[in-house]
């Protein structure tokens, strides 16, 4: 929470829920990750948040992007970045979006897989192609399945099929998983990526680039590592693992980058019980999984929330969002504690939500519409 943020919302007139975005806070957070890895180029997740003040805020910055489709490549470019700082991080394209990312002067594509490859080969010729490889996500609050990246050895034959078909063998990708709070992690992925270079380089193909991906975490409820950290340990697994002839690196960070700068407000629709004799509150709010807290879905991030009433004494809550949707229970298996003086039409403040919010939230899902968004 920031004193704009709080100046905007006593001002702010209009009902409903709403997420305030305090463009300072990304500024401040670009600025400590240029420090932190001073050699690493910073490709922002533009998923994380799409707004368009972020963006050509980053965009001023220095900033690159990696972007996921075609809207994403046309709305980084909109936002003053050339193509040469645009990456199609995403492995799942279509051929016909590479080649209007190629026309739009995209050059650097992701892939883990030889057909993958062959798209690229044709519609774009000579461009740079890295392969991410798995990754198991231990330690991540919201892991990242298989569905992208393939087995270090298979690696290797992609970026030498890629080589072959006259593409740029450019490097490597990973991600450790969203919310990693372990700094270490970095340090076994890194290892794989040296033993991809150096079976490449058997194979004659010489690659220079490293993406570390994202994961870099939002301070929720519990404590988390700063970011200087977290370039201390990849700096050291860089030296362990490629000695004197470190590569070219990039960091994706989408959380890390904007998820601390936003605040939602929220407000209590209804709080009732099942039965006389349980004590169990339910605390309906006007926002829910569907409005922008997607991430709640397993109770996975669990947002810090402040109350009107904080100081008072508190009891557990299930929190739940206002559509009639049946899964749209945010936390029931974990309840949240919350003031029991808390009532219908109190305000609540929902920190750390300043990514994969608002562009999670449905167009107009039982009649609620998208979250509105401010960036300040
Ligand atoms: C989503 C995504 C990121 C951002 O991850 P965070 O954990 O939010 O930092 C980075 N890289 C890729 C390829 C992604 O898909």
């Amino acid at each position: 929470m920031t004193e704009r943020i709080r100046e905007f919302l006593r001002r702010r007139r209009e009902d409903g829920p709403c997420l305030v975005v305090d463009l300072d806070i990304v500024r401040e957070n670009y600025q400590t990750f240029a420090h932190a890895l001073p050699d690493t180029r910073v490709f922002y997740a533009v998923k994380a948040n799409p707004a368009p003040e972020v963006l050509s805020l980053l965009a001023s910055l220095g900033s690159c992007f990696d972007t996921a489709s075609v809207a994403e490549i046309e709305m980084a470019l909109a936002a003053g970045a050339t193509p040469d700082r645009v990456s199609f991080g995403n492995t799942i394209k279509k051929e016909r979006d590479i080649a209007r990312a190629y026309a739009l002067g995209v050059r650097m594509f992701a892939v883990d897989c030889k057909a993958e490859v062959e798209k690229v080969a044709r519609v774009a010729p000579g461009a740079r192609v890295y392969c991410r490889f798995l990754y198991d996500c231990a330690g991540a609050e919201w892991p990242l399945s298989r569905k992208f990246g393939c087995d270090t050895g298979m690696a290797v034959d992609v970026l030498e099929h890629a080589h072959r078909l006259g593409l740029e063998a450019y490097g490597v990708s990973f991600h450790v998983g969203s919310q990693q709070r372990n700094v270490r992690s970095w340090d076994r992925a890194l290892k794989s990526a040296g033993q991809i270079f150096r079976e490449c380089a058997e194979r004659g193909i010489a690659l220079s680039m490293v993406n570390m991906g994202g994961g870099f975490p939002t301070k929720y409820l519990k404590k988390v590592p700063v970011v200087e950290n977290y370039g201390r340990a990849i700096f050291r697994a860089l030296c362990k693992h490629f000695g004197n002839a470190i590569p070219e690196t990039i960091i994706e960070p989408g959380r890390g980058m904007v998820g601390n700068a936003g605040v939602i407000e929220a407000e209590v629709v209804l709080v009732s019980t099942k039965s006389a004799q349980d004590e169990l509150r339910w605390v309906y709010l006007d926002i829910g999984k569907f409005g922008g807290l997607a991430e709640t879905m397993d109770e996975a991030i669990r947002y810090p929330i402040r109350t009107p009433r904080d100081g008072d004494a508190v009891s557990d809550c299930v929190l739940a969002g206002p559509t009639c949707d049946s899964a749209d229970v945010m936390y029931e298996k974990n309840p949240y504690p919350l003031p029991v003086s808390l009532e219908i039409g109190d305000k609540l403040l929902i920190e750390g939500t300043g990514a994969y919010t608002s562009t999670y939230s449905a167009v107009a899902f039982n009649g609620f519409a998208p979250l509105k968004t401010y960036h300040i």
